[in-house]
């Protein structure tokens, strides 16, 4: 890693602290994430995962431990609420805890987002797999042992560093 890429790397660290942080804003009890729009240097959108302006605080279906089909994602909120400022998306970097799900991925492409920097590889690697096909830079920021570890994912290793990480977290378990 050269002088800029450490800088970058820090950088993003950093941005991905910051989406932890806001994640905390969401009141959904099974998974909170948090998202940042990122652009020129300056945070121009912010999202957390919870239901639409209006609705109750409240994301799980009664007694059942599952979203309600309306509960926004965190990208989806933090590319819906840069839709109503000023500011545009295009070009933007999207940070984000989790790795992005299919229904996200085609917001994030459509928005004109350019990179995708996310800190856990979640579930799934097909929203991933349409990032890296529309020739979006994506990068799994790992945290391993307290460091960071950049992994640059592309159609060809999304699985198999999918595979990686879930190994990985079965040895912790
Ligand atoms: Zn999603």
């Amino acid at each position: 890693m050269d002088a800029r890429e450490k800088k970058q790397m820090l950088l993003d660290s950093r941005y991905l602290r910051m989406t932890q942080i806001w994640a905390e804003n969401s009141y959904c009890r099974r998974r909170q994430v948090g998202a940042l729009l990122v652009k020129d240097k300056m945070i121009i959108s912010d999202g957390y995962n919870g239901t639409p302006s209006g609705f109750e605080n409240v994301c799980e279906e009664e007694g059942q431990d599952r979203s309600k089909p309306y509960v926004l994602h965190a990208e989806a909120n933090a590319i819906t609420k840069v839709a109503r400022s000023n500011n545009s998306s295009d070009g933007a970097t999207l940070y984000v805890t989790t790795s992005p799900c299919m229904e996200c991925s085609k917001l994030i492409i459509q928005a004109g987002i350019n990179r995708v920097v996310f800190g856990e590889y979640y579930r799934m690697h097909d929203g991933v797999d349409l990032l890296c096909r529309a020739g979006i830079e994506v990068i799994h920021l790992w945290q391993r042992d307290g460091e960071y570890q950049p992994v640059t994912l592309t159609s060809d290793n999304s699985e198999s560093h999918y595979q990686e990480v879930e190994k990985f977290l079965a040895t912790r378990k």
